[in-house]
């Protein structure tokens, strides 16, 4: 059989495969995405879109549209009374967006399909070899088993990937949490706050809205801890609810009501030659935090312009090698820090006291309340820059705002269009010294919420949010050479490049 012919396969189109073939697409580069599924996945596992995830979104032109979908919460609740403070970060989108998982799926499904990217349906992947010019992916589809050959492929099919165990590659760790309750309810009695949770005894509870009027409930008793596949009964959903809350909230008619537990896993290698894995597929851990379909989409952030680089043949050896080396020690950290959350939650009755003096009086000390919420919003990543690096190397860019062409203000990314720099430099006013113009630097000011859009965006006198980018460097950062026609490194997830991961002709202007 002949197969199909590709640049990348991807396998899975959750937010991680979606995300990655948008951009894949975006750079000009052919990619499939292979899915089993039929249909649109629903109903929702997450509802939180962090800071940085936003960020992300919005150097795609994704945000305003997801943002309009959701609510936005200014804290994140860890337990007791200890919230981690978001409107401390320094971006212009200061806050967790609560909105379902599907809504951050449908917006990068339409980018990814508007960009080129074909999504294939009812392919389920079954088998996957490589050899040293590419992999053979193969998938059960309602025409038979089809090949698909491709010179790169990703792994972004969760947490039982079939690609991660083609590879033969483990996926140690062990569970969390066990037998927390799930439903999807609609409410009689609206909470008095965006999200509710309290923990009384042996019980816990979680409320949160998706904002279309139904509610996302979490419940769990210690004292009745159940296999996952013993069926959730819902009236005992409301009554851990009413132990832990004081209140059932009146819930009623649940769409979806399922039984957990969650693990804390993750693979040693992100990369295995040709074939990388990337969101649940690499690591999972518990929802504590809300952050695992962030990190999948900052994972798939790191890797596609690596693989649009190295599929346009100029990608330096250490490029591709560089993902693993990025972001599984953010992968690590996060199971660490979503480890250490839920194990505070689920403390036993005697220690909450304690729990809940010390991480309280923590919190409000000012470097560690921000230290708090860059990790957990995900803007505070950053990777290791090199002994000879210079400062902002592996540091998320700012968020600032250019001149644009003078008429209205611009993010970076319309100003490279291609990835390139000539355009930026021309465009933002180049002094002639290897540096853009300087503009004005304008601070993120606002409260949370998608309201000030409006106020803001009739400041600048044009429809729609404020338009910013991020700054790649600093004035140290010299520009690279633009008498070639080869693209710049672009990093879309605003992280400066590493000197060991620009290509050759990039290194020698540093
Ligand atoms: C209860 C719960 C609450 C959560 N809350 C949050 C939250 O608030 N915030 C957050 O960031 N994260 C949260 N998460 C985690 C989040 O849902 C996942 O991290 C996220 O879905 C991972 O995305 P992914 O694209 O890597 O994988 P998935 O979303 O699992 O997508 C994988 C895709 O691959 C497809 N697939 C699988 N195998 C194959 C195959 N062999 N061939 C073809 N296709 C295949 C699947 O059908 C699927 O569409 C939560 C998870 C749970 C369980």
């Amino acid at each position: 059989m002949i197969p199909t012919h590709t640049d990348v396969l991807i396998v899975g189109a959750g937010p991680t495969g979606l995300l990655l073939a948008g951009d894949l697409a975006a750079a000009g580069v052919r990619c499939t995405v292979l899915e089993r599924r039929t249909e649109e996945s629903n109903p929702t596992r997450a509802f939180g879109v962090h800071a940085r995830t936003l960020e992300q979104l919005d150097a795609r032109g994704l945000a305003s549209d997801v943002i309009a979908t959701g609510g936005p919460v200014g804290s994140v609740w860890l337990f007791g009374n200890t919230k981690v403070d978001l409107t401390l970060l320094p971006t212009r989108l200061p806050y967790l967006l609560i909105t379902p998982q599907y809504e951050v799926e449908r917006a990068l499904a339409r980018r990814a399909t508007a960009c080129g990217a074909e999504i294939v349906s009812g392919a389920e992947v079954v088998d996957v070899r490589q050899d040293p010019d590419g992999a053979n992916v193969q998938a059960r589809t309602a025409d038979g088993v089809v090949t698909w050959r491709a010179a790169y492929a990703v792994g972004a099919d969760g947490l039982h990937s079939t690609v991660r165990r083609c590879l033969g590659l483990p996926f140690p760790g062990h569970s969390v949490i066990e037998s927390m309750m799930l439903a999807d309810v609609r409410l009689t009695e609206a909470p008095d706050s965006v999200i509710t949770v309290n923990a009384v005894e042996q019980c816990f509870a979680f409320v949160a809205p998706y904002g279309d009027g139904w509610y996302r409930i979490f419940a769990w008793d210690r004292g009745n801890e159940r296999p996952d596949t013993d069926p959730v009964d819902f009236a005992e959903v409301r009554d851990v609810t009413a132990r832990a809350l004081g209140t059932d909230l009146g819930m009623h008619d649940p769409r979806w009501l399922s039984r957990f537990h969650s693990d804390e896993r993750q693979v040693r290698s992100y990369r295995v030659g040709r074939v990388f894995l990337a969101g649940d597929a690499a690591h999972v851990h518990s929802p504590a935090g809300a952050q695992g379909m962030n990190t999948g989409l900052q994972d798939a952030a790191n890797l596609s312009w690596k693989l649009a680089a190295a599929v346009q043949g100029w990608a330096s050896d250490g490029l591709l090698d560089s993902y693993h080396a990025e972001r599984h020690p953010v992968g690590r950290m996060v199971m660490r820090t979503s480890g250490a959350i839920i194990r505070l939650v689920m403390i036993r009755p005697v220690q909450r006291t304690a729990r809940n003096l010390v991480g309280g009086t923590a919190l409000r000390v000012g470097p560690i309340a921000r230290r708090a919420a860059g990790t957990i919003s995900g803007v505070g990543i950053e990777y290791p820059g090199g002994d000879h690096a210079h400062a902002p190397a592996g540091k998320r860019a700012e968020d600032i705002l250019l001149a644009g062409d003078g008429r209205r203000p611009a993010r970076l990314y319309e100003l490279l269009p291609r990835g390139s720099v000539r355009a930026a430099r021309t465009r933002v006013g180049n002094t002639g010294r290897g540096h853009p113009r300087r503009p004005a630097r304008r601070r993120a000011v606002d409260r949370p919420g998608p309201r000030r859009h409006p106020r803001r965006a009739a400041r600048h006198g044009h429809p729609g949010p404020p338009r910013r980018l991020h700054r790649l460097g600093h004035r140290r950062h010299r520009a690279p050479n633009t008498s070639t026609t080869r693209s710049a490194p672009r990093s879309p997830d605003g992280a400066a490049p590493r000197p060991g991961t620009l290509p050759p002709h990039q290194r020698r202007n540093r």
